[in-house]
């Protein structure tokens, strides 16, 4: 008798708490720019430009990117610099790669069509369970969950669930619960509630308990403990690493302009452009930001001397940065220098009008004249960005 009580009790909570988010949602939902179609192909935009960033920032991105890009078809044929240059500050710039490499399969092997289907979506490249679940339920209507972080601190917290969320374990259990409350028909609606009701009500601190649709019966905030949950074991936080970065002017026929470098065509910020930056040792970075500046301006032009045959002369420190990357942290100091020479054999380019040149190095080791048209049409990582305009560069 008593497992049918607590049975009853358990579905009483989730009906109530289908119909009460749903009924808040209809009253309540922020007017944002990819609600206003059922575009799958904009609404997969939306969804992987909000990974790891607000609404607020998201929506003038997102403007500029469909009309840059409206259509697979455009997005599929753009040259990719193109495409990082319109994500440039958005960070994570895998996310727009993986997007462009996907939207290309979906060119190819869809006929342009955003596939329906769970699995074909889900093989996508970038395409995680939560994306797949997003496009799918409000693109489609299809009953799927999409359970990302604000999904899963809500339902921890109105089924007091106290399973660490950072185990994979605990995102499938959550995902079957989500699967369960999706009221028949409006799977787009209640998944877009739920993110909602995350994002401002059920707030990872303070939550707004009194003015939240689904109060009545949620037992975090009947048990007092809404604050406590959901479980999470804390990510090792990320490493701090030193790096000189060579600020160089250009001089004669390359005055006004700024020698930048592309990153390796692989791995972190890949083919991105950027001031030339060395990591200083651990024997340095233990001396503190940069370490002691005469010995990481000797470091800096040694580095860039074995490592690429570019000589400079660095000058003095000018400026402190600072990004955070998920696993690392870059402390960075800026040196002026000044050029001196390439070593035989080396290329030094200054773009033309077609850009900067294709070449098959792959080490780094591509430099280039930068003036401020460059510097507009190329992606740099938004830590540079800033310095280039402190200088007035951009
Ligand atoms: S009552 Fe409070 S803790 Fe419960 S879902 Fe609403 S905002 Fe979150």
């Amino acid at each position: 008798m008593k497992g049918r009580t607590v049975n009853l009790e358990a579905t009483q909570a989730k009906t109530h708490f289908s119909a009460e988010l749903l009924k808040w949602y209809d009253v309540h939902k922020r007017d944002l720019p990819w609600r206003r179609s059922r575009n799958p192909y904009y609404i997969w935009i939306s969804e992987v430009m909000l990974q790891q960033t607000r609404v607020e920032t998201v929506i003038p991105y997102f403007h500029r990117f469909v009309e840059q890009f409206p259509t697979v078809e455009a997005l599929a044929d753009a040259p990719e610099e193109q495409v990082l240059k319109a994500w440039e500050g958005l960070g994570y710039y895998s996310r727009a790669r993986n997007l462009q490499a996907a939207v290309r399969e979906v060119k190819e092997s869809y006929g342009g069509r955003v596939p329906d289907a769970k699995e074909e979506i889900s093989s996508l490249k970038g395409v995680g369970p939560y994306t797949a679940g997003a496009v799918l339920s409000i693109a489609y209507n299809k009953p799927e969950p999409a359970v990302d972080g604000n999904v899963m601190r809500v339902l921890s917290r109105y089924f007091l669930l106290h399973d660490d969320i950072a185990k994979p374990s605990t995102r499938i259990g959550i995902e079957k619960l989500a699967v369960e409350l999706i009221p028949e028909g409006r799977a787009g609606d209640f998944n877009q509630a739920l993110m909602e009701l995350g994002a401002t009500v059920c707030t990872p601190k303070s939550p707004h308990c009194l003015t939240c649709p689904v109060m009545e019966m949620c037992a975090g905030r009947l048990e007092g403990v809404a604050d406590e949950l959901p479980v999470k074991t804390k990510a090792k936080p990320p490493r701090p690493e030193a790096r000189a970065v060579a600020y160089i002017e250009g001089v004669g026929a390359e005055a006004g302009r700024v020698l930048i470098r592309q990153r390796p065509k692989e791995g972190l910020l890949a083919r991105m452009w950027e001031l030339p930056h060395v990591q200083l040792p651990d024997m340095l970075q233990e001396e503190g930001a940069a370490g002691s500046d005469e010995a990481a301006m000797r470091f800096l032009r040694e580095k860039l001397q074995d490592e690429f045959g570019l000589t400079v002369e660095p000058i003095g420190p000018m400026m402190d940065a600072e990004h955070t990357f998920s696993h690392i942290q870059w402390k960075l100091r800026v040196y002026r220098c000044r050029f001196v020479e390439f070593a035989d054999g080396q290329a030094l380019f200054a773009p033309d009008e077609s850009g900067p040149p294709e070449t098959e190095r792959n080490d780094g080791g591509v430099f280039c004249w930068f003036g401020e048209r460059e510097l507009k049409r190329y992606a740099l990582p938004n830590v540079f960005v800033k310095i280039l305009k402190q200088v007035g560069k951009l």
